[in-house]
């Protein structure tokens, strides 16, 4: 599933070929994704709109057009949004097409067809069901290690856990919430209120840099994802742990090691990221 650099670096790679075109067709091919439109209506409100600008909130990619309109596309775990310059044929998987002024299309294609979008409006787009509830921007400067202190604070789900729930911070998903916990030396299991003030320290800075890292390479790409035109990441390369299960860490050469985590699955050293 594409996490935070994954959608930004869609968003960087689309806001150029973007803005300033209008939106001249809309070709809805599953209606069952849109989440809170018809096509009709979609079709009615987006054409001949000019798209301003786009944007990211956690995990959502936000299209912004004039008249305050907001197209808002969450992937989940197979949906790529890719922009033709000449235009592109309609594939069996394609789910959405945009067609745009100077002939151009943004194409939403999605083997699996979990990704959802919303059409809202500007005052509208905060209360949207999803984006309502996002913890704070682990990029922004206002997300601080008191800000992680104090969302862990009283917290006795394992730490992998509360990353991972977009209430603590936004955007994270188990390949960036695998990485940060092993750049900080924290164990996935631990209860989140166990952690130290220096721990919290850590984490929050390798949240920080493992983010800024993987946006720098254009993501990772371990299935699906592929950017805004097309192209694959490269921080699959770079990974510490995710996707490394019996495989010698990188730091220590002790084979790492794998536990399920409410369903989800969550690599870690034992000796670089000892329990206790
Ligand atoms: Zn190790």
């Amino acid at each position: 599933m594409p996490e935070l650099p994954e959608v930004e670096t869609i968003r960087r790679t689309l806001e150029p070929c973007l803005i300033g075109r209008a939106v001249e067709r809309v070709e809805v091919l599953r209606p069952k994704q849109l989440g809170n439109v018809t096509p009709a209506d979609l079709e009615r409100r987006l054409v001949g709109r000019r798209i301003e600008g786009v944007g990211r909130r956690g995990k959502y990619l936000l299209v912004h057009l004039e008249g305050g309109e907001v197209l808002v596309f969450h992937l989940r775990m197979t949906g790529r949004l890719i922009f033709y310059p000449e235009g592109a044929p309609v594939t069996p998987y394609t789910r959405l097409v945009l067609g745009l002024t100077s002939p151009a299309e943004l194409h939403l294609h999605d083997v699996r067809s979990f990704a959802v979008l919303w059409l809202t409006t500007e005052d509208k787009v905060n209360a949207l069901p999803g984006l309502a509830a996002l913890g704070p921007e682990p990029l922004e400067p206002f997300f601080t290690p008191q800000e992680l202190k104090a969302a862990l604070a009283g917290r006795r789900s394992s730490i992998k856990s509360l990353l991972l729930n977009q209430e603590t911070v936004a955007g994270l998903g188990n390949i960036y919430a695998d990485e940060a916990l092993f750049r900080a030396g924290i164990n996935p299991l631990r209860p989140g209120n166990s952690l130290t003030p220096e721990e919290v320290n850590g984490l929050w800075r390798a949240i920080r840099e493992v983010l800024e890292e993987a946006i720098s390479s254009g993501g990772t790409s371990f299935r699906d994802y592929v950017d805004g035109r097309g192209r694959p990441g490269a921080f699959q390369t770079r990974l510490s742990v995710y996707g490394r299960k019996g495989e010698p860490c990188r730091r220590c050469g002790t084979l790492l090691v794998g536990a399920r985590l409410g369903g989800r699955s969550t690599v870690y050293c034992p000796r670089c990221q000892p329990l206790s």
